[in-house]
């Protein structure tokens, strides 16, 4: 395994907030950053010094990005797989194109856990409201329907709480994407859980794998509002078996990066949300609040350094999000608060503009 020197240039695909916490930590370890993403301008312009805006489908400018970068990575799992593949093809990109498939489609990833002998919600794929309704027949209500796809922050889904509301939630969600393949609309059954966590954990290019402590993370509308580490007793004792769990889906995916899986925590032990394959919202606890960031662990995982210790460097954490117009000269002034805000300048509610970390000595 030859890791990349200081000075190499890596890649981002996608130009928000994770993208720019990215490039920072890359700056730290020595590399230059390289962005891509559609938009002319967004909170990882200001930290990089070399930013391409191009489509994701443009193979011209992918062609181009993959000439002056040494490996790529990407911050966001809403980007067709084709370019990631595309991209391979020319240039080392972590985590692979095998987990994005993966993550991007909620009945891969939920198939590929419970192959691994983790629990997942019941559910059915549909792709109409007769689908939907002879669905909800088996598994029963209340339940949730939610895209397939392109569903991040509760976007993309519709609760139902009996089964007559069946043909109003497939009204509701819209016209579903088109899909060349898979099904546009997945129904699941709503969980009744006491908590809800996230394992984050990293695996390097050499297969090692680090884990940081389960953070317990509250939402509100969909959206994550706060992360808390040491998780509540119910959580941390579920937190083992959860962690085996992402770790094994890490394996089979040959994954390297930081991957983030989310679950609840039931009275049946932990059942499997989702996974991102990409530093997440539930891990910015760990700037501050663990020896080595996950923003920090991704790059060394891609660059193929040793991974940095994930111990905690106190006794608690406590991370808030800053959404919409949410104070922040508030927590400016609170002795110990470390305030991050990503440089947006449009604070439409529920948009992530920032984050406040507490950690406790
Ligand atoms: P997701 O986009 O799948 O992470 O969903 C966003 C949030 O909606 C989750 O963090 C949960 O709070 C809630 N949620 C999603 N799916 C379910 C489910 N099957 N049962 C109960 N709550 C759910």
């Amino acid at each position: 395994m030859t890791a990349l020197p200081p000075g190499a240039t890596i890649g981002i695909l996608g130009g928000g907030q994770l993208g720019r916490m990215l490039a920072l930590a890359a700056a730290q370890l020595g590399y230059r950053t390289h962005v891509y993403a559609p938009e002319a301008s967004g909170p990882a312009t200001e930290v990089t010094a070399h930013w391409t805006q191009g489509r994701f489908e443009d193979a011209g400018k992918l062609r181009a990005f993959a000439a002056q970068v040494d490996v790529a990575t990407y911050e966001f799992e809403n980007i067709d797989p084709h370019a990631i593949a595309y991209l391979s093809g020319r240039v080392p990109v972590w985590p692979p194109v095998e987990a994005l498939d993966v993550a991007r489609y909620r009945p891969a990833e939920k198939a590929l856990v419970r192959d691994l002998g983790g629990q997942t919600a019941s559910y059915r794929q549909v792709a109409s409201a007769d689908e939907l309704r002879a669905a909800l027949g088996e598994i029963g209500a209340p339940a949730i329907l939610k895209t397939t796809l392109f569903g991040y922050d509760g976007k993309g889904q519709v609760a139902i709480d009996t089964a007559e509301d069946a043909d109003a939630a497939w009204a509701a969600l819209g016209k579903p994407p088109r899909l060349s393949t898979g099904v546009p609309a997945i129904v699941e059954g709503r969980v009744a859980f006491a908590a809800e966590f996230s394992v984050l954990l990293a695996r390097g290019l050499d297969g090692a794998v680090a884990s940081w402590a389960v953070p317990e993370n509250a939402h509100r509308d969909g959206i994550l509002a706060t992360s808390t580490v040491p998780a509540g007793d119910a959580v941390l004792a579920q937190a083992v078996q959860a962690t085996a769990l992402a770790r094994a889906v890490a394996e089979r995916l040959g994954y390297v990066g930081v991957l983030a899986c989310e679950f609840f925590c039931t009275a049946d032990g932990p059942v499997f949300n989702e996974m991102a394959p990409r530093v997440h919202n539930s891990g910015h606890w760990t700037i501050e609040g663990a020896e080595t960031s996950q923003f920090e662990n991704h790059i060394r995982a891609i660059a193929g350094l040793p991974l940095g210790s994930t111990a905690l460097t106190g006794t608690g954490v406590a991370m808030r999000n800053l959404l919409g117009d949410d104070g922040w000269a508030d927590a400016l002034a609170e002795p110990g608060a470390h305030v991050h805000l990503y440089g947006k300048s449009d604070a439409r509610p529920g948009r992530k503009m920032g984050h406040v970390t507490r950690v406790w000595r």
